[in-house]
């Protein structure tokens, strides 16, 4: 019961909504026993031959006046506490995703998504069921049942209410063991339809490559297998389920049959009415429904429990880059330092930069170029601060990255990953992502610069077609080329464009990079690419190899070096004239 100790913060808070629920909780248990009582007294008149029309008129009116007043109770406890807890998980999102929003790329490295999904969906709703159900089950089960016991043995028998007690424990214990075998198997059929789930979308994605290496038979077979996996796992919740309710009816069974056998007897022996039997076995009834809610609770509590605690150390969790208590609020802007001893990755023993010195005046390009491996995101990564914990500094206008606000130093650096993302929103919006407030004007600037425009207006809905899930409907060079309008559209300090262009055709790469000469003029540009065409006119060009600095100077420079790059270019430059030779 402790996760109702810890939820004490959210009681405090909506502490009138709850001491209004639960009194009038209290209210609608007081006047479940009214109509028992009328039932018995009705009988007790029948059989005496007292009752009269005028009476019985009477009580009815009492019945449904008490019946009325407890379905506007019910009502509004309801909208109290139930109303409360859906802001508790409202509370508890709103934490959680503005956490999420908080932490590092290293922290996304460590947690699967499915898992973060999970807490934010699953545990919040076990938590909110804690703060509803959790209260109702408790006050109710101990209220009513409280109320309904104490109306027995004090009005009519506690002889005859010991004697039916007595297998009411054995349900709150069956209802509670049964509640944790069915959340087990429900969990296990939940994750086997999950990972059916995942199966049927990875075969539905890589249907190509099945189908090209003819694995088809196996990949039905191994479908075939999970999805007896989750019938069988189903079948054991719907068993599990099937058992409750009978072996439910039979212990309530048991309790009416001794209600019934020696209730009976005492009528016989005049110790009661017929009439006080009466009220007796409908106040068993009411019994039935608290102690259902007596086993449920620990269910429910034991899962809000253990959802509390994920969530809380989810929250725990440290926001690994923040800002400094003095941090600068200005966009930085200037030239850029690097003087890196050495960098590795958290959690791993090898460092992934070693010696990185350079430094890049303000308006310059850079270019850096090396293997697939070498380090160049990493280093670049480090300029807009996703990764920390470095041997030297990194200077940005003469100052430390860490001496800025992060906001404003990630306003200064627009960085085009290589992994572009595009959101399920129309391309203008895709493109006005970093500045929602951009003219269509402006957002065909951007366009235009990127090289994007053209094949925008040949779409049906133009700059409003919109853009699927990762954006299906385009191709790998649409989309790096949405990214980078997407960048361009910011106007940065440092436009950084990591191998960003990959996926287009080499004519287009240079119109991109001679429009974006033309237009960043005075402002810093990063360029990584695996074609060193991309980079040669850079004012500085970086070869990286294992993460340290190779070679580094001009094209010109570079290409008397006679070095790893002067190699390269050569051979890209045959390359391309095969290519064009092929033609
Ligand atoms: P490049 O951009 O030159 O291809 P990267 O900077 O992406 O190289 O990667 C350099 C090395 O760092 C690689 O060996 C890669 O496996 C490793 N690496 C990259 N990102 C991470 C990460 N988040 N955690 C641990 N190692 C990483």
């Amino acid at each position: 019961m402790k996760v109702f100790l810890d939820l004490g913060w959210f009681f405090k808070q909506e502490k009138k909504s709850y001491i209004v629920g639960v009194f009038l909780l209290l209210l609608v248990a007081l006047l479940q026993l009214v109509p028992p009582k009328i039932i018995g007294v009705i009988a007790d008149d029948i059989n005496e031959g007292t009752l009269t029309f005028g009476l019985l008129v009477e009580w009815m009116f009492v019945l449904i006046a008490v019946g009325l007043a407890m379905y506007v109770l019910r009502y509004y406890w309801r909208i109290m506490i139930f109303g409360s807890a859906v802001k508790l998980s409202k509370i508890l999102r709103k934490r959680l995703y503005h956490h999420f929003t908080n932490m590092s790329p290293a922290f996304y490295q460590k947690s699967r998504i499915g898992d973060l999904m999970a807490h934010a969906t699953n545990d919040l709703s076990a938590i909110q069921q804690t703060a509803g159900s959790g209260i109702l089950t408790l006050v109710d089960s101990l209220s009513t049942g409280g109320f309904v016991i104490i109306a027995m043995a004090f009005t009519i028998s506690w002889k005859l209410t010991l004697i039916c007690l007595i297998p009411m424990p054995f349900m709150a214990l069956l209802t509670s063991w049964f509640g944790t075998m069915l959340h087990r198997s429900f969990y296990k059929a939940q994750e086997a339809f999950s990972s059916l789930n995942d199966k049927t979308q990875e075969s539905i994605m890589g249907i190509k490559v099945i189908k090209t290496f003819g694995q088809e038979q196996e990949d039905i077979e191994d479908f075939r297998k999970q999805s007896e996996d989750v019938v069988q796992k189903n079948m054991l919740v719907a068993k599990i389920d099937s058992l409750y309710d009978p072996t439910i009816s039979i212990i309530v069974g048991i309790s009416f049959f001794l209600a019934i056998v020696f209730g009976g007897r005492y009528v016989l022996n005049d110790e009661l009415t017929i009439g006080q039997l009466i009220s007796f076995t409908t106040y068993l009834g009411l019994l039935v429904w608290p102690m259902l809610a007596f086993g449920w609770l620990f269910n429910i509590v034991e899962r809000g429990r253990a959802s509390y605690d994920r969530v809380s150390a989810l929250l725990r969790e440290n926001v690994e880059i923040i800002d400094l208590e003095n941090a600068l609020e200005v966009v930085p802007c200037g030239d850029i330092e690097y003087r890196l001893v050495e960098f590795t990755y958290p959690g791993e023993s090898r460092p992934i930069l070693k010696d990185i010195y350079f430094s890049l005046s303000r308006g310059e390009t850079l270019g850096i170029v090396g293997k697939t491996g070498s380090g160049k995101t990493t280093l670049l990564k480090l300029l807009i601060r996703e990764f920390e914990g470095y041997q030297g500094e990194i200077l940005f206008g003469g100052k430390r990255l860490a001496d800025y606000k992060l906001d404003n130093l990630r306003e200064a650096v627009g960085y085009v990953p290589q992994d572009h993302f595009l959101f399920s929103a129309d391309i203008a919006q895709n493109i006005a992502f970093s500045n929602p407030n951009a003219t269509m004007e402006q957002i065909e600037q951007a366009a235009r610069l990127a090289n994007i425009h053209e094949d925008i207006l040949q779409f049906t809905d133009g700059y409003h077609t919109i853009v699927g899930e990762r954006g299906v409907s385009l191709s790998g060079g649409q989309k790096q080329r949405i990214s980078i309008a997407r960048a361009l559209l910011m106007n940065p300090e440092v436009l950084i464009l990591d191998d960003s262009l990959s996926a287009v055709d080499a004519k287009t790469e240079e119109a991109i990079l001679s429009s974006l000469k033309q237009n960043r003029e005075g402002k810093t540009t990063i360029i990584t690419s695996h074609r060193l065409s991309a980079i040669q006119h850079a004012n500085q060009i970086l070869v990286l190899e294992e993460g340290r600095i190779i070679e580094r100077g001009t094209h010109k420079d570079l290409m008397e070096a006679d070095g790893w790059y002067k190699n390269m270019y050569l051979h890209q430059q045959l390359e391309e004239l095969v290519e064009l030779g092929g033609q």
